[in-house]
């Protein structure tokens, strides 16, 4: 299924860089002529190989993460450490990967601020990394209270070796050697989430909510059994519990199913954690750190999700600009972005019309390309986004007519509709996004039992 539509025509005036704002233009721009022959495509980021020599399967290693909620004080610290020590005595060999305390790195980001007001990238990264190595040392001397052996490690000391973009760096190589060498010694392993060191031995940073990403990558470097991500939720669920309180948590999903949630605002696991887990099989289990119920499984799909439910989950973004480009070839456009390493999503092109969406996080980046590049450009960030994710959507035709159709009863007119083979987005006013989201999960039945996709 390929479908696209575009609907009121992008602001138009100064571009934001000569304009001086800080965000989109404001105002509405004319109706446009129709678009036809438009393509629309999800890019995802290009994984790494890690090394081989590493990788032999070593039985009995568990990965588990924990999130800032799960580390915010020092009693939830004290619980990590006590369910790394749980794992331990149950056999395993255990490695923990922790995120910072709470809103520390917003914190940190902030102070940055109050030092300069586009903070050098190199400087913020060793600022940054710090909240993380905080957490994994406190963690460790927890574990150490308890009679047992840890050992706290940078990402650089623990050898995940990146690229050298600041900020968001790629994992080039992940080197297990000194953890496996600190496993044998009966170590419980602790590592610093969301960093690793550059070719040109340079701190680095994953991007936000990078510290998914260093567990997915040590389980598939280690040879892992299982990569445990432990959140303030109890899985992953049909819908943002924050926002639906009616939604179910999914027993499974498959990777194809949440790398498009991710992708589409599903914030409870990294996007790029989940391209790297399905690229190396690594079997993720998300669950909560406060309670010891089953979580969600994200693995290889399998009949048995279909079965139960075609949708696995209605998602949602508002952190996105989209931007509407002219007067330059999109070869050079996306190469260009690319090499300034914008994760861009959403694109869609009309004859000499290029229309994008990026986080708004990459903002400062974009219109760097753009000013560059000397196009015609414009941008806005009035516009948020809804999605219907779910595999069973392959076989089932009709799910964009009733998504469509919820939409309408709802009053709310697309204005970019974007799809894969296993999902439907709508870009839509900001302000709708929390009525389509509920609208949505309703109309395809998220709230029922059948949503759960439970096994048994
Ligand atoms: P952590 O700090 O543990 O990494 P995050 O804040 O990154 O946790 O992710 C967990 C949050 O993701 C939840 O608190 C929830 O509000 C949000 N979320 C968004 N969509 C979903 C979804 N479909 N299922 C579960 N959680 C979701
Ligand atoms: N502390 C980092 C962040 O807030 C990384 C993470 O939590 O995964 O983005
Ligand atoms: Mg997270």
């Amino acid at each position: 299924m390929q479908l696209c539509r575009i609907g009121d025509e992008l602001s138009t005036g100064d571009p934001i860089g000569a304009a001086g704002a800080a965000t989109g233009l404001g105002g509405r721009g004319v109706r446009p002529a129709p678009y036809t022959g438009s393509v629309a495509t999800t890019e995802y980021e290009a994984v790494p190989a890690v090394a081989g020599e590493d990788a032999q399967e070593h039985l009995g290693t568990v990965v588990m993460k924990f999130g800032g909620t799960s580390v915010a004080d020092p009693e939830k610290l004290r619980g990590v450490a006590e369910r790394l020590v749980a794992a331990r005595e149950a056999g395993n060999r255990v490695v923990g990967v922790v995120s910072a305390m709470g809103q520390t790195t917003d914190e940190l980001h902030a102070l940055a601020r109050q030092m300069s007001r586009e903070p050098d990238r190199r400087e913020l990264d060793m600022l940054v990394s710090v909240g993380e190595r905080i957490s994994c040392a406190l963690v460790a001397m927890a574990i150490i209270d308890r009679g047992h052996r840890a050992e706290s490690l940078t990402g650089s000391q623990a050898g995940i070796v990146t690229d050298t973009t600041h900020g968001k760096a790629k994992i080039v190589d992940v080197k297990g050697r000194r953890i496996h060498a600190a496993l044998d010694n009966d170590k419980i392993v602790l590592v610093a989430g969301f960093q690793g060191v550059s070719t040109e031995y340079e701190v680095t940073t994953l991007g936000r909510g990078g510290s998914d990403l260093t567990a997915v990558a040590l389980a598939a470097a280690l040879g892992a059994d299982r990569c445990e991500i432990y959140t303030d939720v109890e899985g992953v669920f049909t819908a943002d519990p924050r926002i639906v309180p009616e939604a179910r948590k999914l027993h499974a999903v498959s990777y194809d199913e949440m790398l498009e949630m991710a992708a589409s605002g599903a914030k409870v696991l990294q996007l790029r954690s989940v391209e790297f887990a399905r690229n190396h099989r690594v079997k993720l289990h998300v669950r909560s750190s406060f309670g010891d119920t089953d979580g969600t499984w994200v693995t290889e799909e399998d009949d048995r999700m279909l079965e139960k439910a075609m949708i696995s989950g209605v998602t949602h973004a508002l952190d996105e600009t989209l931007y509407r480009v002219d007067g330059v070839g999109a070869a050079r456009l996306f190469a260009e972005l690319a090499a300034a390493s914008v994760n861009v999503d959403t694109i869609v092109q009309t004859g000499s019309e290029v229309v994008f969406s990026a986080p708004d996080s990459d903002h400062a980046d974009v219109t760097a390309v753009l000013e560059r590049l000397g196009c015609s450009w414009s941008s806005r960030d009035d516009l948020g986004k809804v999605s219907v994710v779910g595999a069973g959507m392959k076989s089932h035709p009709g799910v964009a007519a009733k998504a469509f159709a919820t939409l309408d009863e709802l009053g709310i007119e697309p204005e970019i509709v974007t799809t894969s083979p296993i999902k439907i987005a709508c870009h839509i006013a900001a302000g709708d996004v929390e009525r389509a989201v509920r609208g949505l999960h309703g109309a395809f039945e998220l709230d029922q039992r059948a949503a759960e996709r439970a096994h048994a």
